[in-house]
């Protein structure tokens, strides 16, 4: 820091354009080095199951900061000469993050071409020019605060909802018409904070799942006569975790002691050498591994993934693995592709 107090003006100034361009140029070779490390999926052998993930945990890189690195290198696998224009600084991460989900090997060289010494907004011009962009939407989920907040699900949609049962404000914005319903509060529940804390939840769908939201509201229209997306919601998503949550299927296979009548036939299954992992060796393996990716680097990071879970046999079924507790594992969906490729190429 003292050896900065001792420059002198023209000095800093110069030695800050040259510290500038070397950060342009790490970065350029950040990118291209990220690109060819997501081509040989590296992160999976070192734990990750994602390279943003191996960019947000390993090298604390915020998640703004390693999307655009990600995009970047996205860019550049299908259009190396990027790599130049950022050193160059002709392009930078933020206006190539824009234009990466657009680019094909058709309009690719022309849209960089047209980016060339733009700024953020400026691209955002391009696109919008090209009718490319996207509007901006993010999907809300808010926990409102306690007092002072009305029960309210938002659906905001580009589509003609029934209105019926509900406020509704159309607004004009550009082209689209975006529609929002608000519901008042039932006023019934009298329940511990979480219970009562309000949350307001917003997202952007398409037509197919505005219909859908319709068909479901006449269907259950004798359960809930007012239509409330609310309760429309928790009784869709009560359906699809019982069928899909492990952690429910376990409770309940518990519950019932499912666990003890279901082996005899689990043995002849596993002893007739069928591929089939039966449910209750499944439910060992998922509580035994609790409910992670399992695979663990030989630097002893695990993956932990919660997500997209497979069962995995440990020495491969089609070498001769069995279908055992011991033989199971969990794997996300990564490690389990890329554990495949490296055993059988
Ligand atoms: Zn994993």
């Amino acid at each position: 820091m003292n050896e900065i107090l001792k420059l002198k003006d023209k000095e800093l100034l110069e030695k800050f354009c040259v510290l500038v361009r070397e950060e342009k140029e790490a970065t350029a070779s950040v990118v291209a080095h990220l690109a060819e490390i997501d081509r040989r999926k590296l992160y999976a052998a070192e734990g990750y199951s994602s390279l943003f993930s191996y960019c947000v945990e390993k090298f604390h890189y915020s998640e703004g900061a390693a999307y655009r690195r990600i995009q970047g290198a996205k860019v550049y696998q299908k259009f190396p000469e990027v790599l130049e224009l950022l050193k160059k600084d002709k392009v930078n991460l933020m206006t190539l993050s824009l234009i990466e989900p657009h680019l094909d090997q058709k309009n690719g060289s022309s849209l960089i071409h047209k980016i060339l010494d733009k700024s953020k907004r400026e691209v955002e011009e391009v696109l919008s020019e090209l009718s490319l962009k996207k509007e901006k939407v993010q999907d809300v989920i808010r926990r409102l605060p306690v007092k002072n907040s009305a029960q309210n699900f938002t659906f905001t949609g580009e589509s003609d909802l029934n209105k019926k049962d509900a406020t509704a404000e159309v607004s004009q914005k550009g082209k689209k018409t975006s529609l929002e319903m608000s519901f008042s509060p039932s006023g019934t529940a009298v329940n511990p904070v979480q219970e009562t804390r309000k949350v307001k939840i917003e997202f952007v769908a398409d037509e197919k799942v505005a219909k859908l939201i319709e068909r479901a509201k006449e269907v259950l229209r004798h359960k809930y006569p007012q239509g409330k997306l609310e309760d429309l919601v928790r009784e869709a998503f009560e359906l699809l975790l019982d069928k899909k949550d492990p952690e429910r299927k376990i409770k309940r296979a518990s519950e019932k002691e499912i666990l003890r009548a279901e082996r005899p036939q689990n043995d002849s299954a596993v002893r007739n050498g069928s591929r089939y992992i039966p449910q209750v060796l499944q439910r060992e393996v998922y509580k035994r591994d609790e409910g992670q990716c399992s695979y663990t680097s030989p630097e002893g990071k695990k993956c932990g993934e919660k997500n997209f879970l497979e069962m995995d046999h440990i020495h491969p079924w089609g070498l001769g693995g069995s279908s055992t507790t011991e033989n199971l594992r969990l794997l996300c969906r990564t490690h389990n592709q890329w554990r495949a490729e490296r055993t059988f190429g």
